[in-house]
């Protein structure tokens, strides 16, 4: 929407009325929000007429790229013929029928089933109450407790708060909910430096053993992890990680759920993170990628065992209005469709993902203060520390990764700070000019971080 306000008048508005997520609006009013007027494959634009590079894809999100025309088209014609209906009570309508077969398609094999939210938190919402109906129709209402992992990030709703590992949020809201374990993360840098990845991979999947142990099997509904974590600071397991913690799973008949909002769609080169790390979930979570952010829907897909209990099981009281939205389905469709039409998940796989990382190692490999240089198809890390030789992170943690990530967006580009971890993940439809492009000016402005660091005596 372009009114005819200066930026201003925008900012003065904004402060006066909208609270942000996640922000503390007196220090964001203090400085005003930048307002961003429009965007174009990668880049984005200030109503101040700067062109800025999007690391971060929007939130993670936008896979396809910012200003396509075919998706508008889509949404119009589908406004028109259909705005809006429920698929509650016996009715259905082409395009969440066309979207879920479009789904199967992609998925894993063994994935035939979806059920529609709005967003991330929610599909995690919904899976919880899966989850539970699933071992309470079979007879098993106790089993019901849900393992997620610290620093792990399922979204803001109550439960995904709750189920994920952000101790920052459960101080607000009195989080989490009865019913949810945690399990330490398999960071190897923190946590394994003195195994090998693979040792300290099956080391941090015994953690969920001992933790399903701990509880007693028969009251684990359901272990949930992202393949890779993502808001958490895209911490990659070892190789051996998500194959053992798959074994134990099965073992001690527990549900493995794969949080893949940010993983899926083809960020990490496959179509879902579960692929790229070598797993196979019973349910899965999707939302971000699936319609690329043009508009909020989020799909919770659901495994032939889970869907089997579920079809036979009577009514899941549970659903949303907005759940299979007609304009928003349509729209996926059309995101997914171009997505592997236009070969953008294999290029990610085969071409702009492998250069993704080998540029992110040849610009990041060499400075004092980055270490634990890591990345797979478009999603990519590293942190910042303040003794590479000693492994040493800084000791107030998150301080250096603000003061970096507000160099980067003084320079027009964004990328995020996770805590110390700085963290990419730009529209998969980056070329490799704009990788380039976007690592000249990351490695200039790590240079002027690291001027900074040493003119405030902060280097180990
Ligand atoms: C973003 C995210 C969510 C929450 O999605 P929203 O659409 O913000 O509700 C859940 N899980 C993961 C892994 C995410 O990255």
């Amino acid at each position: 929407m372009q009114t005819a306000r200066t930026t201003e008048q925008w900012r003065e508005l904004d402060a006066a009325h909208h609270l942000h997520p996640f922000t503390d609006p007196h220090s964001l009013n203090q400085q005003g929000a930048r307002v961003i007027t429009r965007g174009e494959g990668i880049h984005l634009w200030d109503s101040e007429g700067h062109k800025i590079i999007d690391g971060m894809a929007g939130l993670w999100c936008v896979n396809i790229g910012y200003g396509r025309k075919d998706l508008p088209e889509v949404a119009r014609r589908q406004m028109e013929d259909l705005a809006y209906y429920n698929t509650f009570f016996k009715t259905t309508h082409p395009a969440v029928v066309e979207l879920s077969h479009l789904l199967s398609e992609v998925a894993p094999e063994g994935f035939r089933h979806i059920f529609y939210t709005n967003s991330g938190s929610e599909s995690v919402d919904t899976m919880m109450r899966m989850v539970r109906h699933f071992w309470a129709v079979q007879g098993k209402p106790e089993k019901k407790v849900l393992i997620g992992r610290w620093n792990g990030y399922h979204g803001s709703t109550i439960g995904g708060a709750s189920l994920g590992g952000m101790t920052y949020m459960h101080e607000q809201g009195d989080l989490p909910i009865p019913g949810i374990e945690h399990v330490e993360q398999p960071w190897w840098y923190k946590y394994g430096k003195d195994m090998t990845p693979e040792e300290f991979g099956l080391a941090a999947a015994r953690w969920v053993e001992d933790k399903i142990l701990e509880v007693g099997p028969e009251r684990v509904a359901a272990f949930v992890g992202e393949p890779i974590q993502g808001a958490g600071g895209v911490i990659i397991p070892p190789s051996t990680y998500w194959p053992e913690v798959e074994r134990i799973c099965r073992k001690y008949d527990v549900l493995l759920v794969a949080d893949e909002v940010i993983c899926g769609f083809g960020r990490t080169g496959e179509w879902f993170g579960q692929q790229t790390m070598g797993f196979h979930p019973d349910i899965f979570t999707t939302a971000k990628g699936l319609s690329s952010g043009y508009l909020p829907i989020g799909a919770v897909f659901v495994g032939d065992r889970v869907a089997n209990v579920l079809v036979a099981g009577g009514d899941f009281n549970h659903g949303f209005t907005y759940s299979g939205h007609p304009v928003a389905a349509a729209v996926a469709h059309a995101n997914v469709k171009a997505l592997r039409d236009e070969g953008i998940v294999d290029r990610v796989k085969n071409e702009t993902g492998p250069y993704m990382q080998e540029r992110w190692r040849a610009t990041f490999g060499n400075f004092d203060h980055v270490d634990d240089v890591r990345g797979v198809g478009l999603i990519q890390g590293f942190t910042l520390v303040r003794n590479k030789a000693t492994h040493e992170l800084f000791p107030e943690w998150g301080t250096a990764g603000t003061m970096c990530r507000d160099i980067f967006f003084e320079n027009n580009l964004i990328m995020r700070a996770c805590g110390d971890h700085i963290v990419a993940a730009p529209p998969l439809v980056i070329t490799k000019a704009e990788i380039d492009e976007m690592l000249g000016v990351a490695g200039r402005c790590l240079e002027r971080f690291e001027k900074v660091v040493r003119e405030k005596g902060m280097a180990g």
